[in-house]
């Protein structure tokens, strides 16, 4: 906990210590603004810590990739873009670098660094009050202030940003009470639902391959349109596919499903047979690849003439796999590879999602201050909001972003009374 002198009452509540409302705090800490963060945890950045595998992918510097609200996502980033995230982390003495792809994490290759310079930054200032335990479950307004109400306690300010992310990984902080509150104060919000998501799938054709990984392209249909496509790493689970590629489609997968179409995933494993490039990240659907099972074919025929049929697998793909295929006929092994079709029957849910899509109509809020056209003097900010980003540091880019300029529209606001 940091100590605001006494008597210092606070301009600004902000709900939440995750990653947009520390980056919030960071900045009326800077800007000697007082003000009280609640968080419901018995610490802040739990989720954070957690992030890119405890390495935290903590931005991209790439062209921007939103879903939901995204043009209210790219106006947002127009105004505090990666490159000034970059900056106001270095502020913090982050050290930053950049891998492929343009993303971007902490030298230290530790989201804990992350944690520990946001909230020296806090503590810098002297002006905060960081409350843990804190669980806000009512919001009011009393005399032009706003009243968060954490079961018997009450906090009050003219202003609060709602900084409490949304339903993803509740094991991890995740909660979308507040969206709720506001909602029934007459804000409104999209339905949460699961993103960057663990899939479910029929189990039959890839049972007893649960815990191998390997580089695949994958192509998500509603009916027999493709209508989404990602590559990289893919993890194959008891209850079907998981990896960074097919977290992607989950969006998808589950707007296919609520529509109520069939929808299947497409499983194409040429980039562990090295017959096409090994790509990670988003594809265009409708460039889909017709030389794969060729490919695959010719392949195969040759390490059969080469090296025998009982040994053309080995070196070239992990044994589970080839225990698979080892029994078909090479052609119906070729298109296995290349072409496997699994129909989806769900998502992880929220307990296996990163991120959720859903949240905060962004129609009525402010793209340069996050401050809300409803509610006077209520902010929102990060994944409360109805975008969801991609994988690779859009998601953090945003709540950082965000976090920032609700806090420096506070700033301004605060000096100029
Ligand atoms: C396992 C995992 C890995 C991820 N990896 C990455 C990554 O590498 N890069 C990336 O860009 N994104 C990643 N994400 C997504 C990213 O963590 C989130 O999008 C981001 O943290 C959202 O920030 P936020 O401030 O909106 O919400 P959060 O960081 O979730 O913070 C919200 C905070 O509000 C608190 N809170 C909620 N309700 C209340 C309440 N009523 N009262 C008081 N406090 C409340 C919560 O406890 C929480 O601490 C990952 C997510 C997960 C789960």
């Amino acid at each position: 906990m940091t100590s605001r002198p006494a008597g210092n009452k606070p301009a600004a509540l902000i709900i939440g210590g995750g990653a947009s409302g520390l980056a919030a705090a960071c900045i009326l800490s800077a800007n000697k603004v007082p003000f009280t963060l609640l968080e419901k945890e018995n610490k802040p950045g739990r989720k954070l810590l957690a992030t890119g595998n405890g390495r935290c992918n903590l931005l991209n510097f790439g062209p921007p990739a939103f879903f939901g609200d995204s043009g209210f996502a790219h106006s947002v980033l127009r105004r505090c873009g990666s490159d000034e995230v970059a900056r106001f982390f270095e502020g913090l003495g982050l050290n930053i670098f950049e891998e492929e792809l343009g993303r971007a994490y902490p030298t230290t290759r530790q989201a804990a660094s992350v944690l520990d310079c946001l909230l020296a930054g806090i503590d810098a200032g002297g002006c905060g009050q960081l409350l843990t335990g804190s669980r806000v479950d009512r919001l009011t307004r009393a005399g032009g202030q706003w009243v968060a109400h954490c079961g018997q306690e009450s906090h009050q300010a003219p202003r609060v940003v709602v900084a409490s992310g949304g339903p993803a990984a509740p094991k991890l902080g995740g909660d979308d009470g507040m969206v709720r509150v506001l909602e029934s104060l007459g804000q409104p919000a999209t339905p949460f639902s699961p993103s960057l998501c663990a899939l479910t799938t029929q189990a039959g054709p890839i049972r007893g391959l649960a815990g191998q990984r390997v580089y695949a392209r994958l192509w998500l249909y509603h009916g027999d349109s493709p209508v989404d496509a990602a590559a990289g790493e893919l993890l194959y689970t008891q209850e079907g596919l998981s990896g960074l590629c097919a977290m992607q489609l989950a969006r998808a997968a589950q707007e296919g499903l609520q529509a109520g179409l069939p929808v299947s995933v497409g499983v194409d494993l040429s980039p562990l047979l090295n017959t096409c490039p090994v790509h990670m990240g988003r594809l265009d659907p409708h460039q889909q690849d017709p030389d794969s099972a060729q490919a695959a074919l010719a392949l195969l025929r040759a390490r059969a003439q080469a090296l025998g049929q009982r040994r053309m697998y080995t070196g070239l793909l992990p044994r589970a796999l080839a225990d698979k295929v080892a029994r078909l006929p090479i052609p119906q092994a070729a298109a296995w590879l290349t072409a496997l079709r699994l129909r989806v029957t769900g998502t992880r849910g929220f307990d296996h999602a990163q991120v959720a899509a859903g949240g905060l109509d962004c129609a009525w809020f402010e793209p340069h201050s996050l401050r809300s056209r409803l509610l006077d003097g209520l902010y929102a900010c990060g994944e409360a909001l109805n975008v969801d980003g991609d994988t690779g540091g859009f998601n953090l880019l945003f709540a950082w972003a965000s976090g920032i300029l609700a806090a420096r529209d506070i700033v301004q606001d605060f000096k100029s009374m």
